[in-house]
Protein backbone atom coordinates (compact mmCIF):
# COMPACT_ATOMS: atom_id res chain seq x y z
CA UNK A 1 0.00 0.00 0.00
CA UNK A 2 1.13 3.37 -0.39
CA UNK A 3 0.94 6.36 2.01
CA UNK A 4 -0.70 8.44 -1.46
CA UNK A 5 -4.08 9.62 0.20
CA UNK A 6 -4.29 8.32 3.86
CA UNK A 7 -7.80 7.31 3.50
CA UNK A 8 -7.28 5.10 1.09
CA UNK A 9 -4.74 1.69 0.70
CA UNK A 10 -3.10 1.24 -2.70
CA UNK A 11 -2.24 -2.00 -3.67
CA UNK A 12 1.46 -2.38 -5.03
CA UNK A 13 1.18 -5.97 -6.87
CA UNK A 14 1.68 -4.06 -10.02
CA UNK A 15 3.71 -1.23 -11.64
CA UNK A 16 1.03 0.11 -14.17
CA UNK A 17 -2.52 -0.98 -12.31
CA UNK A 18 -4.05 -0.80 -8.95
CA UNK A 19 -7.19 -1.23 -6.81
CA UNK A 20 -7.64 0.94 -3.67
CA UNK A 21 -10.22 0.33 -0.57
CA UNK A 22 -11.10 3.49 1.01
CA UNK A 23 -10.10 2.83 4.92
CA UNK A 24 -12.01 3.87 7.68
CA UNK A 25 -10.02 1.91 10.54
CA UNK A 26 -6.25 0.77 10.78
CA UNK A 27 -6.85 -2.00 13.18
CA UNK A 28 -3.68 -3.24 13.10
CA UNK A 29 0.28 -2.50 11.52
CA UNK A 30 3.19 -4.74 12.30
CA UNK A 31 5.47 -6.44 11.30
CA UNK A 32 6.66 -9.95 11.71
CA UNK A 33 10.26 -11.23 10.98
CA UNK A 34 9.11 -12.10 7.13
CA UNK A 35 6.02 -9.26 6.46
CA UNK A 36 4.57 -6.30 7.02
CA UNK A 37 1.31 -7.25 7.96
CA UNK A 38 -1.93 -4.65 8.38
CA UNK A 39 -5.07 -4.98 9.08
CA UNK A 40 -7.64 -2.19 7.94
CA UNK A 41 -11.56 -1.77 7.65
CA UNK A 42 -13.78 -0.76 4.43
CA UNK A 43 -16.87 -0.60 4.09
CA UNK A 44 -18.09 -2.72 1.60
CA UNK A 45 -15.32 -5.32 2.26
CA UNK A 46 -15.46 -5.21 5.81
CA UNK A 47 -11.91 -6.07 7.74
CA UNK A 48 -9.22 -6.75 5.13
CA UNK A 49 -5.80 -7.88 5.35
CA UNK A 50 -2.53 -6.84 3.65
CA UNK A 51 0.63 -8.58 3.70
CA UNK A 52 3.71 -6.37 2.22
CA UNK A 53 0.98 -4.16 0.51
CA UNK A 54 -0.90 -6.75 -0.74
CA UNK A 55 -4.28 -7.39 -0.30
CA UNK A 56 -4.48 -11.02 0.53
CA UNK A 57 -8.57 -11.73 2.16
CA UNK A 58 -11.24 -9.72 2.74
CA UNK A 59 -13.95 -10.71 5.01
CA UNK A 60 -16.60 -9.48 2.47
CA UNK A 61 -15.33 -12.09 -0.78
CA UNK A 62 -13.30 -14.30 0.99
CA UNK A 63 -15.61 -17.17 0.57
CA UNK A 64 -15.61 -17.10 -2.90
CA UNK A 65 -11.97 -17.19 -2.88
CA UNK A 66 -11.74 -20.04 -0.17
CA UNK A 67 -14.93 -22.15 -1.09
CA UNK A 68 -13.25 -22.58 -5.13
CA UNK A 69 -9.65 -23.58 -3.38
CA UNK A 70 -11.22 -26.24 -0.80
CA UNK A 71 -14.63 -27.71 -2.40
CA UNK A 72 -13.63 -28.84 -5.72
CA UNK A 73 -10.89 -30.95 -5.25
CA UNK A 74 -12.02 -32.32 -2.33
CA UNK A 75 -15.20 -33.05 -3.95
CA UNK A 76 -13.83 -34.14 -7.27
CA UNK A 77 -12.00 -36.57 -5.35
CA UNK A 78 -14.50 -38.22 -3.57
CA UNK A 79 -12.99 -39.30 -1.18
CA UNK A 80 -10.26 -37.09 0.63
CA UNK A 81 -9.14 -38.11 4.02
CA UNK A 82 -5.80 -36.83 4.85
CA UNK A 83 -5.61 -32.89 3.06
CA UNK A 84 -2.45 -30.74 3.42
CA UNK A 85 -2.83 -26.93 3.18
CA UNK A 86 0.38 -24.67 2.67
CA UNK A 87 0.48 -21.15 3.33
CA UNK A 88 -3.26 -20.66 4.57
CA UNK A 89 -2.41 -18.33 7.85
CA UNK A 90 -5.36 -16.82 7.72
CA UNK A 91 -7.54 -20.47 8.70
CA UNK A 92 -9.85 -19.66 5.58
CA UNK A 93 -8.78 -22.44 3.60
CA UNK A 94 -8.71 -25.04 6.83
CA UNK A 95 -12.18 -23.65 8.00
CA UNK A 96 -14.04 -24.97 4.89
CA UNK A 97 -11.64 -28.13 4.83
CA UNK A 98 -13.01 -28.89 8.29
CA UNK A 99 -16.46 -28.67 6.99
CA UNK A 100 -15.84 -32.10 5.16
CA UNK A 101 -17.19 -34.57 8.25
CA UNK A 102 -15.42 -37.02 6.09
CA UNK A 103 -11.91 -35.21 6.28
CA UNK A 104 -10.47 -37.32 8.93
CA UNK A 105 -7.07 -35.08 8.93
CA UNK A 106 -5.51 -31.42 7.95
CA UNK A 107 -1.99 -30.56 7.88
CA UNK A 108 -1.51 -26.82 7.61
CA UNK A 109 2.22 -25.39 7.10
CA UNK A 110 2.41 -21.78 7.44
CA UNK A 111 5.90 -20.35 7.26
CA UNK A 112 4.68 -17.51 9.70
CA UNK A 113 3.24 -17.92 12.98
CA UNK A 114 2.50 -14.18 13.51
CA UNK A 115 0.14 -14.60 10.46
CA UNK A 116 -1.67 -16.78 12.18
CA UNK A 117 -2.01 -15.56 15.87
CA UNK A 118 -2.92 -11.63 14.59
CA UNK A 119 -5.39 -13.18 11.84
CA UNK A 120 -7.16 -15.48 14.72
CA UNK A 121 -7.46 -12.32 16.83
CA UNK A 122 -8.33 -9.45 14.22
CA UNK A 123 -10.24 -11.55 11.55
CA UNK A 124 -11.39 -14.23 13.59
CA UNK A 125 -14.13 -15.02 11.03
CA UNK A 126 -11.57 -16.37 8.63
CA UNK A 127 -10.87 -19.02 10.38
CA UNK A 128 -13.87 -19.04 12.56
CA UNK A 129 -12.63 -21.53 15.08
CA UNK A 130 -11.12 -23.84 12.74
CA UNK A 131 -7.80 -23.88 15.01
CA UNK A 132 -9.31 -25.28 17.70
CA UNK A 133 -10.61 -28.58 15.45
CA UNK A 134 -8.81 -31.41 16.60
CA UNK A 135 -8.29 -32.87 13.27
CA UNK A 136 -6.31 -30.24 12.23
CA UNK A 137 -2.26 -29.90 12.72
CA UNK A 138 -0.68 -26.75 12.35
CA UNK A 139 3.19 -26.85 11.69
CA UNK A 140 5.18 -23.51 11.66
CA UNK A 141 7.46 -24.01 8.91
CA UNK A 142 8.37 -24.04 5.14
CA UNK A 143 6.17 -25.66 2.57
CA UNK A 144 8.59 -26.18 0.64
CA UNK A 145 11.13 -27.78 3.30
CA UNK A 146 7.74 -29.86 4.42
CA UNK A 147 7.36 -31.40 1.22
CA UNK A 148 11.19 -32.16 0.91
CA UNK A 149 11.32 -34.04 4.05
CA UNK A 150 7.71 -35.62 5.34
CA UNK A 151 7.14 -39.08 4.39
CA UNK A 152 3.17 -38.37 4.90
CA UNK A 153 0.57 -38.48 1.94
CA UNK A 154 -2.00 -36.40 1.23
CA UNK A 155 -5.47 -36.97 -1.01
CA UNK A 156 -5.36 -33.44 -1.55
CA UNK A 157 -3.01 -30.54 -1.87
CA UNK A 158 -3.91 -26.92 -1.74
CA UNK A 159 -0.79 -24.30 -2.12
CA UNK A 160 -2.98 -21.34 -0.63
CA UNK A 161 0.12 -19.06 -0.99
CA UNK A 162 0.91 -15.51 -1.60
CA UNK A 163 1.80 -14.24 -4.90
CA UNK A 164 6.09 -15.10 -6.44
CA UNK A 165 7.24 -12.67 -4.24
CA UNK A 166 9.04 -12.94 -0.12
CA UNK A 167 8.61 -16.57 0.77
CA UNK A 168 5.61 -17.20 -1.52
CA UNK A 169 8.41 -17.64 -4.16
CA UNK A 170 9.44 -20.98 -3.65
CA UNK A 171 5.51 -22.25 -4.21
CA UNK A 172 5.73 -21.62 -7.84
CA UNK A 173 9.01 -23.65 -8.51
CA UNK A 174 9.27 -26.47 -10.80
CA UNK A 175 10.92 -28.28 -7.46
CA UNK A 176 8.61 -27.96 -5.31
CA UNK A 177 5.51 -28.69 -7.78
CA UNK A 178 7.37 -31.92 -8.06
CA UNK A 179 7.75 -32.38 -4.20
CA UNK A 180 4.51 -31.81 -3.33
CA UNK A 181 3.27 -34.36 -6.01
CA UNK A 182 5.42 -36.79 -4.11
CA UNK A 183 3.20 -36.15 -1.20
CA UNK A 184 -0.14 -36.77 -3.40
CA UNK A 185 -1.85 -40.26 -2.63
CA UNK A 186 -2.89 -42.46 -6.21
CA UNK A 187 -5.08 -40.10 -7.32
CA UNK A 188 -5.05 -37.26 -5.20
CA UNK A 189 -5.22 -33.47 -6.50
CA UNK A 190 -2.97 -30.65 -6.08
CA UNK A 191 -4.73 -26.80 -6.59
CA UNK A 192 -2.74 -23.39 -6.35
CA UNK A 193 -3.38 -20.04 -6.28
CA UNK A 194 -2.67 -18.67 -9.68
CA UNK A 195 -3.12 -15.23 -9.53
CA UNK A 196 -5.28 -13.24 -12.04
CA UNK A 197 -4.27 -14.31 -16.16
CA UNK A 198 -5.10 -11.11 -17.22
CA UNK A 199 -2.70 -9.35 -15.25
CA UNK A 200 -0.19 -12.61 -14.53
CA UNK A 201 -0.36 -14.39 -17.20
CA UNK A 202 3.05 -15.29 -17.10
CA UNK A 203 2.98 -16.74 -13.60
CA UNK A 204 -0.19 -18.96 -14.91
CA UNK A 205 2.22 -20.38 -18.03
CA UNK A 206 4.90 -21.21 -15.75
CA UNK A 207 3.17 -23.29 -13.55
CA UNK A 208 0.97 -24.65 -16.07
CA UNK A 209 4.88 -25.89 -18.12
CA UNK A 210 5.81 -27.33 -14.72
CA UNK A 211 1.90 -29.61 -14.26
CA UNK A 212 2.33 -30.43 -17.91
CA UNK A 213 5.62 -32.10 -17.14
CA UNK A 214 4.24 -33.68 -13.88
CA UNK A 215 0.84 -34.99 -14.49
CA UNK A 216 -1.37 -36.69 -16.64
CA UNK A 217 -4.37 -34.08 -16.19
CA UNK A 218 -2.98 -30.54 -15.59
CA UNK A 219 -4.51 -27.09 -16.34
CA UNK A 220 -6.75 -24.92 -14.03
CA UNK A 221 -10.24 -23.45 -13.58
CA UNK A 222 -11.06 -19.92 -13.04
CA UNK A 223 -13.23 -18.01 -9.67
CA UNK A 224 -14.12 -14.34 -10.13
CA UNK A 225 -12.80 -12.70 -6.76
CA UNK A 226 -13.60 -8.71 -6.85
CA UNK A 227 -10.81 -8.43 -4.29
CA UNK A 228 -8.37 -10.02 -6.99
CA UNK A 229 -8.61 -7.63 -9.60
CA UNK A 230 -8.35 -7.51 -12.84
CA UNK A 231 -10.76 -10.50 -13.98
CA UNK A 232 -11.21 -13.97 -12.96
CA UNK A 233 -8.37 -15.38 -10.97
CA UNK A 234 -7.04 -18.64 -11.63
CA UNK A 235 -6.68 -22.18 -9.61
CA UNK A 236 -3.73 -24.44 -10.58
CA UNK A 237 -5.08 -28.43 -11.08
CA UNK A 238 -2.61 -31.42 -11.49
CA UNK A 239 -3.44 -34.89 -10.89
CA UNK A 240 -3.06 -38.36 -12.39
CA UNK A 241 -6.53 -39.21 -11.22
CA UNK A 242 -10.09 -39.22 -12.89
CA UNK A 243 -10.93 -35.94 -10.37
CA UNK A 244 -11.67 -33.78 -13.43
CA UNK A 245 -14.41 -36.34 -15.28
CA UNK A 246 -16.49 -36.29 -12.22
CA UNK A 247 -20.08 -36.01 -13.89
CA UNK A 248 -22.30 -33.59 -13.01
CA UNK A 249 -24.92 -36.18 -11.40
CA UNK A 250 -22.16 -37.61 -9.12
CA UNK A 251 -20.76 -34.25 -7.85
CA UNK A 252 -24.64 -33.64 -7.08
CA UNK A 253 -24.35 -36.55 -4.67
CA UNK A 254 -21.04 -36.15 -3.28
CA UNK A 255 -22.01 -32.35 -2.70
CA UNK A 256 -25.74 -33.49 -0.89
CA UNK A 257 -23.82 -36.00 1.26
CA UNK A 258 -21.44 -33.48 2.27
CA UNK A 259 -24.25 -31.47 3.56
CA UNK A 260 -22.36 -28.24 2.68
CA UNK A 261 -23.84 -24.36 2.15
CA UNK A 262 -21.91 -22.43 0.54
CA UNK A 263 -22.25 -19.07 -1.07
CA UNK A 264 -20.49 -19.96 -4.49
CA UNK A 265 -19.52 -22.94 -4.87
CA UNK A 266 -22.13 -25.12 -6.49
CA UNK A 267 -22.09 -28.51 -8.13
CA UNK A 268 -22.62 -26.52 -11.99
CA UNK A 269 -20.10 -23.72 -11.13
CA UNK A 270 -17.67 -26.56 -10.65
CA UNK A 271 -17.90 -27.95 -13.71
CA UNK A 272 -18.38 -24.41 -15.57
CA UNK A 273 -15.31 -23.04 -14.05
CA UNK A 274 -13.12 -25.49 -15.82
CA UNK A 275 -14.54 -24.13 -19.11
CA UNK A 276 -11.62 -21.67 -20.24
CA UNK A 277 -12.05 -18.13 -22.23
CA UNK A 278 -9.65 -18.00 -24.78
CA UNK A 279 -7.01 -15.36 -23.24
CA UNK A 280 -6.55 -18.06 -20.41
CA UNK A 281 -6.21 -20.94 -23.09
CA UNK A 282 -3.15 -18.98 -24.90
CA UNK A 283 -1.77 -18.81 -21.78
CA UNK A 284 -1.14 -22.87 -21.43
CA UNK A 285 1.75 -24.16 -22.70
CA UNK A 286 1.81 -26.10 -26.12
N1 LIG B 1 -5.49 -15.83 -0.46
C1 LIG B 1 -4.29 -15.10 -0.62
C2 LIG B 1 -4.00 -14.75 -2.07
O1 LIG B 1 -4.69 -15.21 -2.92
O2 LIG B 1 -3.05 -14.01 -2.32
C3 LIG B 1 -3.15 -15.77 0.02
C4 LIG B 1 -3.45 -16.21 1.43
S1 LIG B 1 -2.24 -15.86 2.62
C5 LIG B 1 -3.00 -16.71 3.90
C6 LIG B 1 -0.88 -16.83 2.09
C7 LIG B 1 0.00 -17.37 3.20
O3 LIG B 1 1.10 -18.08 2.61
C8 LIG B 1 0.60 -16.30 4.10
O4 LIG B 1 0.09 -16.47 5.40
C9 LIG B 1 2.12 -16.57 4.04
O5 LIG B 1 2.77 -16.39 5.27
C10 LIG B 1 2.14 -18.02 3.57
N2 LIG B 1 3.40 -18.43 2.92
C11 LIG B 1 4.17 -17.72 2.06
N3 LIG B 1 5.25 -18.43 1.71
C12 LIG B 1 5.19 -19.63 2.35
C13 LIG B 1 6.02 -20.79 2.39
N4 LIG B 1 7.15 -20.84 1.70
N5 LIG B 1 5.61 -21.84 3.15
C14 LIG B 1 4.45 -21.79 3.86
N6 LIG B 1 3.63 -20.71 3.87
C15 LIG B 1 3.98 -19.64 3.12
Amino acid sequence: MTAKDKDWATETLHDDYAQSLKVTRTLYDSATELQRIKVLENPRFGRFMTLDGVVQTTEGDEFIYHEMMTHVPILAHGMARNVLIIGGGDGGIAREVLRHAAVEHVTMVEIDGGVVEFCKEHLPSLSAGAFDDPRLDLVIADGAEFVDTTDRRFDVIIIDSTDPIGPGEVLFTETFYGKAKRCLTEGGILVTQNGVPFLQGEELTNTMRAFRALFADWGCYLATIPTYAGGPMAMGWGTDGPGRDVTLAELSARFAEAGLAPRYYTPEVHKAAFALPGYVLALMPD
